[in-house]
This record gives structure tokens, C-alpha cells and sequence, in this order.
């Protein structure tokens, strides 16, 4: 089969991309000889650790599974009980694509969806939606989830996470971070991890590493490590536990101690500013909200949407209604320039 060369590079998704250099090369430096399996190895101690220094927090306690739905969907469980409710934006992962994992995982925990015009939410809408009901009827508010950067592209300042926090702490609901992207935000606001998360008040972050270069694999980070009671048994449970766990945690080692997490992101961000900075000022085109991480979303009319996609060019229009393109840490900067001037080309067709 043929690889898809840097010529080819589609902006679908920013999983398209394969392993980052120096994720693989901690696979690699993992695959010594025998270790103790489910994760008492000495490489999954020292990425444990790499967390910590990263956070600097020595306390908040670190789990590794394969991917995004289990870790939001274990996480959130971990934060409720089956009569309890979630409180997310309609635009949230764990709403629109996680098959229903996160009900399934707290064993029925009701996601109470906030309407929101860009997916992010506030605490006017966490406060209403909490208050709403009252009453012995009604699934009990317990957690509010947000994702950062949220699905859309966006970016919570450090200010919006505090702000939604207080909501939090005045209401009794714990907070959880969807991280898939954590490293774009941090790249995107150029602040210290531990502002945008514990001391903001975030109680868990689930930080992806596949979307930052991995082959696979998402950390959860319990900040507050009571929390954190007995959730091996449920990430072994939900059959999230892996035997070689050097192969999961190992690579972390390769991006955390490098500041290769945060050179990807930056990266990613910058292709996407680069291909918005081309295509802002063109008719028939509109981004749809502001790129302040590794997402461009663009409205346009079908007919140059599907000029574009003649081109060769894939992308999702199931969020939003508009076309997404998402880039990865090793998007090719002359392959965007193609794509602006094809989007271009076709916004010009579509003006006729
Ligand atoms: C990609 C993504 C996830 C994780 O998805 P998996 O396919 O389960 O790894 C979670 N949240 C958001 C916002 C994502 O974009």
C-alpha cells in the first residue's frame, strides 16, 4: 500500500498524522529487555513523575489509557454517581461522539447539554442549568466538563476557567477538563499548566497525547487525589489497563521532557493561523470562529464546498454545519498554501 506522502497531506483531522520522532524514540528506548507489566515499571514511574514536574504538583496522581473516550468517559465516572448529571456544552466530544460511553461508564449519568453558539460554556449557563431543578426528580448536578480548546477551535483564558470554577465551588459540582488538545491551549495562551488547570480550580484534565504526536494514548491527571480512589480498578474494568504499560506511558516521557508537547502544538497553531491569515479577507468564505488553536472552521456556500472537495481536499462539515480543517504537529506549511489558494480558487468560482 502506498503512504501518503507530505504532498498529499490531508487537514481532516489532526489524527491523520503519524508518531511524532521523539514519542517513537521513547517506544524505542522502552523496548529493553524484560519490566514489571500493568504499570509498575520504571517507565511508567517516570513519566508519572514528568506529569508532576510539569504540573508542579507532587501529589496529583496519573493514569494512562488508550484513547480519549475511555479517559473522559472513566474520569467523569469517577466524579458522580449513576443519579447524578454532567453539565457540558452541545458542542462537547463526550455529547456528540462518544457513542454514549460516558452514560455508559457512570452507569446512566445524565449529560445535561448547555446550548451555546461557539461550544463554549459559562457560568450564566452552568448556573441556569444547575438551578433549573431542584427536586428529588431530577438527575442531581455533580460535574461540569469543559473542553480545552474546545471543539470548535477555541481557547477558555485562564480568567473564564476561574470564572467557571467559582460557578462550580458555589454549586457543589466538581470540574473536569477534556484535554485531547491540552497542548494547543497551553501553546495558545503561553501559560504555565498548572494556571489553565489546579489552580484554576480544574479538579481532572484527561491530556491527549495522540492528537499531540503519539501513537496512542491519553493521561488522566487527578489533581485532587481523593478523587482518585480506586480508579485502576475501574480503568481495569472498562479494559483500559494495559499489561505493557511502558509502551503507553514511555512516550510521554519523550514529549514532556523535550518540550516536544509544546513544539508540536505551536506548530499545529501556526498552520492554522497561517491558513486563516490567507483566507480571512475572501467573499463567499467566513471563518467561523476565531483560530486560536489548531482548528480552522470555514462557512461557505455548498457549491464551493463541494468545488473544494473536487479538488481532492477532505474535510468534516458534521460540526457546526461548516467545513473543519484541523492540523497536526507536522502539517506541511507549503501543502496549507495549497489549500488557501485552493479554497481561493473556489470562493472565486462560487462568487460567479
Ligand atoms: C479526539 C477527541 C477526544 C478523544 O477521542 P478518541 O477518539 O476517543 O481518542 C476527546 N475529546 C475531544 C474534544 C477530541 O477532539
Amino acid at each position: 500500500m502506498k503512504l501518503v506522502s507530505v504532498s498529499d497531506q490531508q487537514f481532516a483531522s489532526d489524527n491523520y498524522a503519524g508518531i511524532c520522532p521523539e514519542a517513537w524514540s521513547a517506544m524505542e528506548m522502552a523496548n529493553s529487555g524484560h519490566a514489571a507489566a500493568y504499570g509498575n515499571d520504571y517507565w511508567t514511574q517516570r513519566s508519572s513523575d514528568c506529569f508532576r514536574t510539569l504540573f508542579n504538583k507532587e501529589d496529583c496522581e496519573v493514569f494512562f489509557v488508550f484513547n480519549g473516550t475511555a479517559a473522559n468517559s472513566l474520569a467523569l465516572a469517577s466524579l458522580c454517581q449513576s443519579y447524578h448529571s454532567v453539565i457540558c456544552s452541545d458542542f462537547a466530544h463526550i455529547e456528540t461522539d462518544e457513542c454514549g460511553a460516558p452514560e455508559f461508564f457512570s452507569n446512566g449519568s445524565k449529560l445535561l447539554v448547555a446550548n451555546t453558539r461557539d461550544g463554549k460554556l459559562t457560568p450564566a449557563a452552568i448556573r441556569e442549568i444547575a438551578n433549573k431543578r431542584k427536586d428529588i426528580h431530577f438527575p442531581k448536578p455533580r460535574v461540569v466538563t469543559i473542553t480545552q480548546p474546545t471543539e470548535t477551535g477555541l481557547v477558555y483564558t485562564v480568567d473564564e476557567i476561574k470564572a467557571i470554577s467559582e460557578a462550580c465551588r458555589e454549586l457543589n459540582l466538581r470540574l473536569h477538563m477534556d484535554g485531547a488538545r491540552f497542548a494547543n491551549a497551553c501553546a495558545s495562551l503561553g501559560c504555565e499548566p498548572a494556571d489553565m488547570t489546579w489552580k484554576a480550580g480544574v479538579d481532572v484534565l484527561c491530556f491527549g497525547g495522540t492528537k499531540n504526536g503519539m501513537a496512542v494514548g491519553e493521561a488522566i491527571i487527578f489533581f485532587n487525589r481523593e478523587l482518585a480512589e480506586d480508579f485502576d480498578y475501574r480503568c481495569k474494568q472498562a479494559g483500559q489497563l494495559a499489561s505493557k504499560m511502558r509502551f503507553l506511558s514511555a512516550p510521554w516521557i519523550g514529549m514532556l521532557e523535550s518540550g516536544t508537547w509544546l513544539k508540536n502544538a505551536n506548530h499545529a497553531n501556526s498552520a492554522a493561523r497561517r491558513l486563516a491569515s490567507q483566507i480571512e479577507d475572501l467573499p463567499n468564505v467566513a471563518l467561523m470562529f476565531p483560530v486560536n488553536a489548531n482548528a480552522v472552521f470555514l462557512e461557505a456556500p455548498e457549491a464551493v464546498l463541494s468545488h473544494l472537495r473536487e479538488k481532492g481536499w477532505n474535510f468534516y462539515t458534521f460540526i457546526g454545519g461548516g467545513a473543519r480543517f484541523m492540523f497536526s504537529w507536522d502539517a506541511s506549511l507549503e501543502r496549507v498554501d495549497v489549500l488557501a489558494a485552493d479554497i481561493r480558487e473556489c470562493a472565486l468560482v462560487g462568487q460567479v
